[in-house]
């Protein structure tokens, strides 16, 4: 689909708003299944923090995904969504009381533990319960991702998981609790990854680890290997699908599975980034002695990513052919953070035109606030 032809519908509606192309997002869908359906034991579970809209929640749904989750809030979020409970994996640092009673309440999956204290929490109350959780261990590899700082996961300095050193002793208190099924190893090294080497190297990490447990005499039921893939910022229409190819591909090169072993992926900004969009509205063009402003409707409130990771967005004006100009497109939100872009070249902009930010639709809606007291963004999806 090219942008440009939804001019005329985005005029109609009130700025700023989420629009996803459900079109592209099948595409997407279509090509994730194709890419594994010839492959034994491969399961996605798509990574619900990336865009928890209902609409997009229940296509990938109805693809035959399950999901990741990272709170009670998305696990019910899900369940509403039609998501199997048995197909729901749940992960975080720091997992609520209440948040693990209606997780076994539900009888999700698994749950993907952090630390020793986690654990031991999540046997007392499935032990209280009279459950049995099925566990599995988020190891951090101490793989670099090369990706920004804020959003690499696996180093030994990050917060997440628990250190291979201490792999086998988590694993052996795990079988000392009769309320706690060890099922799995859990892994990931971070997010918008577009070099495959990153996922080789936590193959060969995942593939010691394994030699190390199998010498232990311990048995390995699911890898799960997180999510990760990134996608093409810069170029949205040239790269509308990730190169799912590669990227299982690797993992089908160089990951050892043993018999009967499944292989579990949490892919969320590769599945629904690209098919979001934010649209907004310019409503001033400010010039200052150094600098012309494109301010606009939409603000870091709507998509905080600029704001918080430095992201670059594909930024278009949809209203203007005329010549290009260089502009800083910011939003109207009381922060000199609250900016698009800088130095940007737009065709000659003024009051009232369409501007889209481009590949919006993974970690842009989901992170919307109300801050300044402004609404949140609405959605439309095609
Ligand atoms: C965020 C997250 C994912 C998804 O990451 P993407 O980069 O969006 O694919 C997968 N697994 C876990 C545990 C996460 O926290």
């Amino acid at each position: 689909m090219d942008i440009k032809n939804m001019k005329d519908r985005f005029e109609q509606l009130r700025t700023p708003f989420y629009y996803y192309d459900t079109g592209l997002l099948s595409e997407t869908l279509e090509t994730i299944r194709r890419e594994t359906a010839g492959r034994e034991g491969y399961h996605l579970h798509y990574a619900v923090k990336a865009c928890a809209n209902p609409e997009v929640l229940r296509l990938i749904q109805q693809a035959g995904f399950g999901a990741d989750c990272v709170s009670g809030g998305e696990i019910r979020t899900c369940l509403e969504n039609g998501f199997r409970a048995d197909t729901i994996v749940f992960a975080g640092v720091g997992k609520a009381d209440w948040e693990i009673e209606l997780a076994l309440e539900a009888g999700i999956q698994c749950f993907n533990v952090e630390s020793i204290p986690e654990l031991e929490v999540i046997a007392g109350i499935a032990s209280k319960m009279g459950k049995v959780a099925d566990v599995s261990f988020r190891i951090n590899p101490d793989v670099g991702a090369h990706t920004h700082g804020n959003i690499t996961t696996g180093l030994a300095e990050n917060k997440f998981g628990i250190a291979m050193k201490d792999m086998t002793h988590v694993i052996g208190i795990a079988r000392q609790l009769p309320s706690v099924r060890f099922t799995g190893l859990h892994f990931h090294i971070g997010s918008q990854i577009l070099l495959m080497d990153d996922f080789e190297a936590l193959c060969h990490r995942i593939n010691e680890l394994q030699d190390r447990l199998e010498a232990d005499g311990i048995k390995v039921e699911n890898i799960n290997v997180g999510g990760g893939l990134g996608i093409d910022y810069a170029h949205p229409d040239e790269h509308p699908v990730p190169d799912f190819n590669a990227y299982f591909g690797t993992y089908a090169r160089h990951l050892k599975l043993r018999p009967g072993q499944q292989l579990h992926f949490e892919l969320g900004r590769a599945v629904v980034g690209q098919c979001g969009s934010l649209v907004t509205r310019c409503l001033y063009v400010k010039q200052t002695e150094s600098k012309q402003f494109v301010i606009v409707d939409a603000g870091m409130t709507d998509l905080i990513r600029p704001a918080l990771y430095g992201a670059s967005h594909c930024i278009q004006n949809l209203s203007s052919t005329g010549p290009v100009r260089t502009y800083d497109v910011v939003g109207p939100i009381c922060e000199s953070s609250d900016v698009f872009a800088k130095d940007y070249l737009l065709p000659e902009t003024r009051r009232g035109d369409l501007i889209v930010l481009r590949s919006a639709g993974a970690y842009g809606e989901t992170m919307a606030s109300c801050y300044n007291c402004r609404e949140l963004p609405k959605a439309y999806i095609n």
